[in-house]
């Protein structure tokens, strides 16, 4: 092109960034190794795999592919290095990931471009957004590194971490993942995706640089099959964090059921881009282009279904044609580069049938006239109208460049819409009315919600899905969580394992077996069965005879099966009945949970009313209450008046935690603010524990409806009558119908219908560890958020372990609204 033809265009001319560094620093290296303790270690079996450039489809680099040998090595040099990495203070560890932060700042150029080489990213991508960010994710997690002990007291890190990361954002999702884990002081076995390994064998250069101690971070190249799944697998991992698509996630899930293993997921997405008809339409337009075209689509949280208010539907299709004309496609390297390359063939062709699908199945396709690049995996921006929501491209995540549109008449009907989805990642809402925005965002079942802007990521501000985009929450200080865990637990967990191996060996039996506690047994209780008389007490009348029943939306009612199970104290003797629970019981209970679900649309001040009235009313019976947890536990009348009056000091806990637990403003890098707010997760499942049959019945479900939620609650299988007590007291609390629903029955068999119930948002299990791992395994299913005890007794009566924050995150999911300010 020469000057005069430029000036008869205005096209731009080719702006490229050198490729040299990045092609001189590959040279000196390969192959790589495996990084171990610190060293390039060659992989134990010699496999060796090759990284493409995809804007070529030539050979870039080869790496090494590691082994199930190599894990082992590396969980090995992880478990070492935690001895001493967990136990070194904050502020050393803050140092370390200073420097590290200030190494990708030095090294920024280079990464950005072997991220542009290897993934086939626009450099202005990497440049300008991927490596600041992941820089920023260091310094943000060092702080928290740093404030560790003042800020998470009584917490600890997790041990050993398996992390497990995709292509799309190679190095950002490596900062996401090892910075906080850096920070809560964990150690770490991370496996970059097969395509792009580069950024994350320099980041393993910086990391010598800087001086790391050997064995807290290894980096393992290789296969899926390979790698990830023996890393999920290994014993001596105590958590896998993990992101990719929403099947593997599953399949992790499945994996680690049962194992102990914490796990955090963060999944597909096919989210909304909302436009109701006020908004400032080229603002839109732009805003469509880094929703679906940033990363050539390939980004998790992609605004890949366009909702437009009918009205304006037109104009703005017209406006996003004509900027799609003028969308620029070519080398990753070019500066002035729009869209660059597709990660790989396979994901190419994936892109293309879902494409050819859509237009099978009705929906009409646009694309710009001009052609892409041959050479390479390039694929042109597409635009679908006359998309039906209920057809293939509507529904799945293509992950490329491929924007649905549909349109709405009502705010109504556009969150119907923005809802109709098995994910729920991110939304965006485009009005000028802010009043309409901020009415739409908390009704759309999202973890990130953006008004008037889009994809926007900051280390201060959590990121993860709700429902089948997965659970756990990266950024923010939620993100530190999934690191970290209350010290008493770990203890906890190891004295039960030694409790276990010691009942084993002598086959001891438990006290109520041997009648040991007899002496204890609530003398005045026996009245109601007098067969012995011993107690001088004669009854003149018989007992009236209450039975409990189901308690299901607000009314008491029998049991689908008609059969009821017997109750017996704790010398073994009957006492009463309960219903025989079933499948079809646990569905009306769900059903109820979920009609009541303007629950969590309440005031905070209306819950905590209820929640106080709760008490109240229980107070008022606390010496029947009382009487009934001796009777079925055999427990001292003291101890019982004492769990009667530890569970109405825990009902006013969370009376006044219901409106004190209120979420945070972050203040990221953006004239703006995000609203993080813990929501309500939905409807939650709750298997209670069989000890402390009022408590710990009162400690699951006073968190659970305080923040919002609805639940259906297994009491007890041993000593349910506690809970069936309740049902007066929560009739004559001005709790709405069908906000606490319980079912009697086999806890195991129940809780099998709730984990694998698909309007259960949540499941909760407290039992023994085969009963935990059925939940886990069955969750997968709509990949429910889970909470099990793994058969780990917990101190109910104390505060610590019993009630708080812990309760109170389980019960909400974070959802993040950006608010940018100005014109
Ligand atoms: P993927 O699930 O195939 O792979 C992700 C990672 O998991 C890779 O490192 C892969 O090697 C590994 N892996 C694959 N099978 C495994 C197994 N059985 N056991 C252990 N590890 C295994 O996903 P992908 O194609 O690399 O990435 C695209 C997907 O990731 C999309 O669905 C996208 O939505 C999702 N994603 C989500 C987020 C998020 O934060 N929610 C971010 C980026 C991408
Ligand atoms: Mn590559």
């Amino acid at each position: 092109m020469n000057i005069m033809e430029i000036f008869d265009t205005m096209e731009y001319g080719p702006a490229p960034e050198a490729a040299n560094p990045g092609l001189a620093w590959i040279k000196e290296h390969q192959p790589f190794g495996l990084f171990i303790n610190n060293k390039w270690v060659k992989p134990a079996g010699k496999q060796y795999i090759e990284s493409i450039n995809p804007s070529t489809g030539k050979p870039l680099a080869r790496v090494a592919a590691a082994s199930s040998a190599d894990v082992d090595r590396a969980v090995a040099a992880a478990r070492a290095a935690f001895e001493m990495w967990g136990k070194t203070p904050g502020h050393v560890r803050a140092r370390y990931m200073y420097a590290i932060a200030r190494h990708i700042q030095k090294h920024s150029r280079l990464l950005a471009v072997l991220e542009s080489l290897d993934n086939g990213k626009p450099i202005r991508e990497t440049r300008d957004i991927d490596i600041p960010l992941v820089a920023r994710h260091f310094y943000y997690n060092a702080g928290w590194a740093q404030l560790m002990e003042q800020e998470m007291v009584g917490f600890e890190p997790v041990g050993v971490v398996g992390q497990i990361i995709p292509w799309n954002f190679p190095l950002l999702m490596l900062a996401w993942k090892i910075a906080p884990a850096l920070a809560m002081g964990n150690t770490i076995v991370l496996k970059p995706a097969r395509y792009t390994s580069l950024t994350a064998l320099k980041f393993a250069e910086i990391m010598q640089e800087v001086g790391l101690p050997p064995g807290v971070v290894n980096i393992l190249t290789g296969e899926a099959s390979q790698v990830g799944e023996a890393l999920v697998r290994h014993p001596d991992v105590n958590k896998i964090a993990f992101t990719g698509s929403t099947d593997v996630g599953r399949s992790i899930r499945r994996a680690t059921a049962g194992s102990g293993k914490k796990i955090s997921l963060e999944l597909g997405g096919k989210s909304p881009f909302i436009v109701f008809d006020d908004a400032d339409l080229d603002s839109v337009v732009e805003g469509v282009v880094d929703a679906i075209w940033f990363n050539q689509g390939q980004v998790c949280c992609a605004g890949s279904r366009l909702l437009m208010q009918e009205n304006i539907a037109d104009r703005l299709i017209a406006k996003l044609r004509e900027r799609m004309e003028h969308l620029r496609i070519g080398d990753p390297l070019d500066k002035a580069v729009d869209i660059g390359a597709i990660v790989s063939p396979g994901q190419l062709k994936e892109i293309q049938r879902l494409v050819n699908q859509g237009v099978e199945e009705g929906a009409q396709m646009w694309q710009p006239s001009w052609a892409c690049p041959t050479e390479g995996y390039f694929f042109p921006p597409t635009l679908f109208t006359n998309v039906s929501p209920a057809t293939t491209i509507a529904q799945v995540e293509i992950f490329g460049p491929v924007l649905v549109a549909m349109t709405f008449r009502t705010p109504d009907e556009a969150v119907a819409l923005a809802n109709n989805t098995r994910y729920g990642l991110a939304a965006s809402v485009w009005s000028e009315n802010i009043n309409l925005a901020l009415d739409i965002a908390p009704k759309i079942k999202a973890g990130s919600v953006w008004v008037n802007c889009t994809n926007l990521f900051d280390a201060s501000s959590g990121f993860g899905g709700y429902r089948e985009s997965g659970f756990g929450r990266e950024g923010g200080k939620e993100g530190l969580y999934e690191y970290a865990q209350p010290a008493w637990k770990t203890k906890a967990a190891q004295e039960f394992l030694i409790a276990i191996e010691s009942t084993s060996a002598n086959g001891a039996k438990s006290a109520h077996e041997d009648g040991s506690d007899e002496q204890s047994l609530a003398g005045e209780d026996n009245y109601q069965y007098g067969d012995d008389g011993t107690n001088g007490y004669h009854p003149v009348l018989p007992a009236i005879d209450r039975t409990p029943k189901m308690f299901i939306g607000g009314k008491q009612v029998r049991p689908d099966s008609g059969y009821s199970r017997d109750v017996y104290d704790a010398r073994g003797r009957v006492i009463g009945q309960v219903g025989e629970g079933n499948r079809k019981d646990i569905r009306n209970a769900v059903e109820a949970a979920h009609a009541a679900g303007g629950w969590a649309i309440g005031t905070t001040h209306n819950r905590a009313q209820i929640l106080y009235y709760i008490a109240e009313n229980l107070s008022a019976r606390e010496d029947e209450f009382a009487r009934r947890v001796a009777l079925q536990t055999g427990c001292t009348r003291a101890d019982a008046a004492n769990e009667v009056q530890v569970a109405i000091s825990r009902l006013f806990s969370y009376a006044a935690w219901t409106d004190k637990y209120e979420g945070v403003v972050h203040r990221p890098p953006l004239r703006g603010a995000v609203l993080a707010l813990p929501e309500a997760i939905g409807v939650i499942g709750i298997a209670c524990p069989d000890e402390y049959p009022l408590l710990g019945f009162i400690s699951l479900v006073a968190p659970a409806i305080a923040m919002g939620n609805t639940v259906v609650v297994i009491p007890s299988p041993q000593s349910p009558l506690s809970a069936t007590d309740c049902y007066q007291v929560l009739e004559t609390s001005d709790l709405p119908a069908g906000v606490v629903n319980i079912v009697t029955g086999d806890r195991d068999t129940l809780s099998q219908v709730l984990a694998d119930h698909d309007d259960v948002d949540s499941m909760w299990y407290f039992g023994p560890l085969e009963g935990c791992q059925r939940v886990e395994l069955a969750s997968a299913g709509n990949m429910k958020r889970t909470w099990v005890s793994y058969g780990h007794p917990r101190a109910w009566l104390e505060t610590v372990q019993g009630e708080g924050q812990e309760f109170l995150r389980e019960s909400t999911q974070v959802k993040n609204i950006w608010i940018p300010y100005g014109e």
